[in-house]
């Protein structure tokens, strides 16, 4: 596999192998883990588009077989139902570890695929959040801020397991000297997305097209940065490629409150859509946006599509999964 194009014109393959350019590249092997997922279903359509090779690890907690049924067939592609919690031997050159159970045992996952990487010695990167700066107290969110988070509260489960994971993959970088990207992600939406996880996108717009109120939590004037999917995909796989392990914060800065969403969604989807307010969860923070800057200076990446732009096309996707039986 090719790793990066050194001064002298020479490609530089993950064991050194050094290669003229203008050779055809050999596909890379890559692991997607939670592949069959919302955003790992997108990375894998884009990573088998551009010629490589993936294999997908999945045990369909979340994700489903629909998500990426359109590669069986290919040569390129290859599905394993497992649980990334057990062990498991592969020869890959990267791996993107995004299957991420909401409970403890994501932890143990990111310790089998650093073990993994480490092994092979493939480059490994972790699909973090932003919840790691849990309720912030700064004002757009900086890779440098270190976070607010309620250790024993009801979201820390996910919150201290992605902190967690991030500094195993940064020991494993120091110790085991692995190559790593750690990716901090803002909310996402696109289509794929889940029907019934909860997420506020994915609530209102099924709202809408059910003709049921959209359920606004607290009163509504808490914010969130609302990413297209396809921008997200192009960060990652620009920071897997790239030479900055990060963190590196992938969202859209375009912030709005759940008020303001709400009203977006009317727009898109029914201009009869109403609202009903709902109580607020424990520990809900109170607003978010990205300070994209190091991504752009140093990845060259930001993201194009804007929430009146995205939205509609996730809601071709829920319209059609939403009037089949099986969604
Ligand atoms: P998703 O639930 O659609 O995808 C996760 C996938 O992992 C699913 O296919 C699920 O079946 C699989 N999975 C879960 N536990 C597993 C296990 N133990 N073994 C194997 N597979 C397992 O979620 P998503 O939105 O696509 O999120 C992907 C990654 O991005 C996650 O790590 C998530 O924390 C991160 N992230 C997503 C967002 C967002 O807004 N979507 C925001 C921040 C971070
Ligand atoms: N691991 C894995 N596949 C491999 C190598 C390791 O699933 O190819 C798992 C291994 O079972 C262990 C974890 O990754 O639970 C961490 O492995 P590492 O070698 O870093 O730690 P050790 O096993 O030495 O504690
Ligand atoms: N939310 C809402 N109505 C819903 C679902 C969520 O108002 O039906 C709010 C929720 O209280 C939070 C925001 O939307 O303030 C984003 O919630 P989500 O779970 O989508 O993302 P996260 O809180 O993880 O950023």
């Amino acid at each position: 596999s090719y790793r990066s194009v050194s001064s002298d014109g020479v490609a530089v393959s993950g064991g050194g192998r050094r290669v003229p350019v203008g050779l055809k590249k050999p596909p890379k092997r890559i692991v997607v883990t939670g592949g069959a997922g919302f955003v790992g279903s997108h990375l894998v359509d884009k990573i088998l588009a551009r010629g490589d090779s993936v294999i997908v690890i999945d045990n369909f907690f979340t994700g489903r077989k629909d998500n990426v049924m359109h590669h069986f067939g290919n040569p390129r592609f290859e599905l394993i139902r497992h649980d990334v919690v057990e062990p498991i031997l592969l020869e890959v050159d990267e791996i993107y570890h995004l299957a991420c159970p909401a409970s403890p045992t994501n932890v143990m996952g990111t310790l089998n695929m650093l073990g993994l990487a480490k092994r092979i010695g493939a480059r490994f990167l972790l699909t973090s959040t932003s919840e790691v700066y849990g309720d912030p107290l700064e004002h757009p969110q900086k890779e440098t801020y270190w976070g607010h988070v309620n250790p024993i509260g009801v979201r820390s489960c996910y919150d201290e397991g992605k902190r967690t994971a991030e500094t195993l993959t940064m020991d494993y970088h120091r110790g085991a000297g692995l190559e790593v990207r750690i990716a901090r992600i803002f909310n996402t939406y696109g289509p794929r997305m889940c029907l019934d996880d909860g997420r506020v996108v994915s609530n209102f717009v099924a709202q809408a097209l059910r003709k049921e109120p959209m359920t606004v939590y607290g009163d509504g004037k808490q914010t969130r940065s609302f990413q297209y999917v396809s921008d997200l995909v192009d960060g990652l796989v620009v920071l897997m490629e790239g030479e900055h392990i990060g963190p590196f914060n992938l969202g859209n800065p375009g912030e709005f409150t759940m008020l303001e969403l709400a009203e977006v969604v009317k727009e898109t989807v029914d201009s009869s859509a109403t609202i009903e307010f709902r109580p607020n969860t424990a520990d809900d923070p109170h607003m978010r946006k990205p300070d994209i800057s190091k991504a752009k200076e140093l990845l060259n990446w930001e993201p194009k599509i804007t929430l009146r732009q995205g939205l509609p096309l996730m809601v071709t996707d829920f319209q059609k999964r939403i009037l089949s039986p099986q969604n």
